[in-house]
């Protein structure tokens, strides 16, 4: 057995084994030492391994879901080895002490679940492959529930933003791929081969050429084949629903990179989890499908117009219609997850029950379509997507035949096929039926008979049906003329038998096998049927998931008196009354309102340089109107009463670098790192916040930073940009920076405390009120005190000097400084190229040396 183990372990490749022994599946060795610790259950030992005693645990097979969701949350992998052959199969091939053949079925893995149980039903779960083909890179992913598998094409360095949008459980990279993000899992090289992967996809979906599904480039086939490969091998052989592959153009979405998506918690907090997440503030779908889809729309929001415009009209039809919008979410709540149904009858592991919902919810989706065709002013996207919710008819009039009105998740015992559907099948049935009658009428017989009136006749799986008396009467029965054989004595009763009894007992096992084979067959043909129909019924889900997500956003919109805002192409930002979704909720249970304040960014004020105390609001109202910018197009309403969006091709959100200590780099670096991607990276259309650019360093270094970043970010990207910071100094920029504004938020003292107003307003800060917080945080009045006295003699210094920034207005101009430094590269590249290095003698070579280093 051990060898077989040895064997098999080695074939899982680093994945848990789970080793079928009877009604356990068995782990050993560290695999063992890992279950117990995660999963919480007893360590043992079994037999000897080299002297050494062999650690063990197991678990129920009928409860392994559950230990399986553990490991697989716990970050491990799985491969379920399972008896192949019966014990008697075994004997007859190998003798009485055969052992049974095992396999590995299945790997199970966080990307590859498709079982309900193991799933968030409003959570994707997604699976991807990344690889390299000349310089560009692959991403391939899929959602195995649902099987869409959506690939696309990105520079190297955008690896990590593409990841970070995805957000998947599970990554698979070719072997030797260079950083790999933790997690990662290697597989073969020759895995993620361009032609391979159009190969591998061809034949998923059985066509001659991909051209019909879109135009594919090498580096999204590589990826794709990295991606089939791994399905493949992790259903060992089998694959999972395979959808037609989506091209995913990089331009056609809102880019935002890690830190970004991270800083502004669009689609999980801080703290890790849903909740405190841009996503639960507006998330009122009623379906798991339109939740999953939801969160995808935020993390990819549109950039084009008429796409984004497209979306806000179904929703604005929806919101103005408060009895339609309140109809269709109840007809959606009811809905089955039949996206994630066909997921798992296509992989080989679904039910009667997934029959039963996709017959209710096909039926409920053309229902829903009548109901919406009959109603006046259809917006156009919605004409679109009715064709796709209908043209089901055949396969719900067989599965409404076929099935029973609840069928059950388990075949094991039949009984899911309706009466009615198959004459053959009820004739089986009217058999058990009657024989189970004519046992019931024999046990009224038997006590008329033996006068024993606590006769009955039962039944178990040892014995089948039996006749059982209490010990005391069994003498009547024992008689060799009675008609009953004896079989069985136990502490208080005797079993027995009769011919009678046996020939109706023989009657119901042999019709009951033969129904549960004829619905087996049913169940088998019903599946095909369904699979068959596979594409139109993703169609379907994707359209019911799509006017859920609508429904959902006029919903918000109207519990929060949201705005449908406008969409520009040229870049502006101009908000009226915008607040933070996910702060305004978090006040309102502690009885506070929430502050709405307005934001006005044009090409000839594009840069707010935003000061106050600390707390006063500014990191809300920067993430606010990036969170509205996401919301615009992702095609909701935004949390404003007027809003027009200039479209952006980025958005950057570089916010409180303390949160990233975690990352194990220090704060300053990590800043400064995040501050260089912006300044390298946002464009005119772009849309930036920043908080508190150099904070992380000395007061000198941190005024320098700051000043230079927001000349550059004015000069150079001339993106939009709210800019927060304590530098007062900084308000200088307003006499050079043309587009620059000055803006703060309020605060007033009052009796001594400080009220902090949450209003922006016109003009510079007056001042930070820094001793003021520090005493409403609790600071003790000794040190407060203290800190007067030293800010007392500090602003004596201040006054004397000029100040922090004194000297500061006799800076050239930052266009004119860039302009001085290139001039001089430029003087020095041309020197050097003009060098001849072969002729120099190695004398010559470095007085060159010296001389050009005089000149840098
Ligand atoms: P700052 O960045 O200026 O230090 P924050 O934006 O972090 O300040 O805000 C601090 C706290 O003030 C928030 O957690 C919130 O409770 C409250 N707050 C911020 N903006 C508003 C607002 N517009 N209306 C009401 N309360 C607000």
């Amino acid at each position: 057995m051990m060898a077989q183990y040895l064997a098999l372990k080695a074939q899982a490749g680093g994945c848990l084994l789970f080793y079928r022994m009877g009604d356990f599946f068995e782990l050993f060795f560290d695999d063992a030492r890992v279950a117990a610790q995660v999963l919480d259950i007893a360590l043992t030992s079994r037999g000897e391994h080299d002297g050494t005693p062999i650690p063990m645990c197991g678990v129920p097979v009928h409860s392994a879901e559950s230990y399986l969701a553990r490991l697989i949350r716990a970050g491990q992998r799985v491969a379920i080895a399972e008896q192949v052959e019966t014990p008697q199969e075994a004997r007859k091939r190998g003798g009485s002490k055969a052992l049974v053949a095992r396999d590995i079925v299945r790997f199970v893995t966080a990307g590859t679940l498709t079982e309900e149980a193991l799933l968030e039903p409003r959570r994707a779960n997604l699976l991807a492959a990344v690889c390299e083909v000349r310089g560009r890179c692959g991403v391939a992913s899929i959602d195995v529930s649902t099987g869409a598998m959506v690939l696309e094409e990105c520079a190297p360095p955008d690896v990590a933003a593409a990841l970070a949008r995805l957000a998947p459980t599970e990554v698979v990279v070719p072997e030797e791929w260079p950083d790999a993000p933790p997690g990662c899992f290697p597989r073969p090289r020759v895995d993620f081969a361009s032609d391979g992967g159009d190969d591998r996809l061809r034949k998923a979906h059985g066509v001659a050429t991909l051209d019909g599904f879109g135009t594919f480039t090498r580096p999204m086939l590589a990826a794709a084949g990295g991606l089939v490969a791994y399905l493949e091998h992790a259903g060992r052989g089998t694959l999972p629903l395979l959808l037609p592959p989506v091209a995913r153009d990089s331009g056609g979405s809102l880019a935002m990179d890690a830190a970004t998506r991270a800083s502004l918690e669009i689609t999980e907090s801080a703290h890790g989890g849903r909740a405190g997440s841009l996503l639960a503030a507006v998330d009122r779908c009623s379906t798991g499908a339109g939740a999953r889809l939801l969160a995808d729309d935020l993390a990819a929001p549109l950039t084009d117009k008429a796409a984004i415009e497209a979306r806000q009209s179904l929703v604005g039809w929806l919101h103005d219609d408060a009895l339609l919008r309140s109809d269709l979410r109840t007809a959606l709540r009811a809905l089955p997850d039949i996206a994630r149904a066909l997921g798992r009858l296509v992989a080989g592991r679904g039910s009667p029950r997934d029959l039963g919902q996709l017959r209710d919810g096909l039926t409920d989706a053309r229902r829903i379509r009548d109901h919406l065709a009959r109603q006046d002013d259809r917006p156009e996207a919605l004409q679109a997507l009715l064709p796709d919710l209908g043209g089901h008819g055949a396969l719900t009039d067989l599965l409404s035949r076929a099935l029973v009105p609840a069928p059950p998740t388990e075949r094991g015992q039949g009984g899911y096929i309706a009466e009615g559907y198959d004459a053959g099948l009820d004739d089986l049935r009217r058999t058990s039926g009657s024989a189970r009658r004519a046992i019931a009428a024999l046990e009224a017989k038997y006590r008329a008979d033996t006068g024993v009136a606590a006769l009955k006749i039962r039944h178990n799986g040892v014995l089948g049906y039996f006749i059982e008396v209490p010990a005391r009467h069994a003498d009547a029965l024992m008689a060799p003329d009675s008609g009953f054989t004896h079989r069985q004595t136990m502490a208080g009763a005797v079993r027995f038998n009769s011919l009678v009894l046996h020939e109706e007992a023989s009657r119901i096992a042999e019709a009951g096998g033969h129904a549960l084979a004829a619905e087996e067959a049913h169940f088998e043909e019903l599946v095909a049927e369904a699979c068959a129909a596979r594409e139109a019924i993703a169609r379907t889900a994707a359209a019911l998931a799509r006017i859920d997500v609508a429904a959902s956003h006029a919903e918000r919109a109207a519990e929060g008196r949201w705005a449908r805002p406008a969409i520009l192409e040229q870049p502006s930002l101009r908000i009226e009354a915008g607040r933070h979704p996910v702060v305004e909720e978090a006040l309102a249970p502690r009885g506070e309102r929430f502050v709405a304040n307005d934001c006005a960014l044009d090409p000839d004020d594009r840069l707010w340089l935003i000061g106050g105390p600390n707390m006063g609001g500014k990191s809300t109202f920067l993430r606010q109107n990036a969170l509205i910018v996401i919301l615009a197009q992702a095609g909701a309403f935004v949390p404003a009463a007027r809003a027009e969006v200039g479209l952006c091709d980025r958005l950057f959100s570089r916010v409180g670098a303390s949160d990233n200590l975690a990352r194990g780099q220090s704060t300053f670096m990590v800043e400064m790192v995040e501050t260089a991607a912006i300044l390298s990276q946002a464009t005119p259309r772009s849309f930036v916040i920043l908080d508190e650019v150099g904070r992380g360093t000395s007061t000198y270094d941190g005024l320098a930073l700051a000043w230079a970043v927001a000349e550059a970010v004015h000069e150079t990207n001339r993106c939009r940009c709210l800019f927060a910071t304590h530098y007062h100094e900084l308000a200088r920029l307003a006499e050079t920076c043309d587009a620059l504004s000055l803006h703060h938020v309020r605060a007033r003292e009052w009796k001594g405390d400080l009220v902090l107003l949450h209003e922006l307003a016109q003009g510079p800060a007056d001042r930070s009120y820094g001793l003021s917080v520090a005493r409403l945080a609790g600071v003790p009045q000794p040190v407060i005190a203290r800190a007067r006295a030293v800010l007392a003699k500090l602003e004596k210094g201040r006054a004397e000097t000029g100040g922090l920034a004194a000297g500061l207005g006799d800076l050239p101009l930052f266009a004119a400084a860039a302009q001085v430094e290139e001039e001089q590269c430029d003087a020095l590249r041309d020197r050097l190229r003009a060098i001849d290095i072969d002729a120099l003698s190695p004398r010559e070579a470095l007085d060159t040396l010296y001389e050009l280093r005089r000149e840098v």
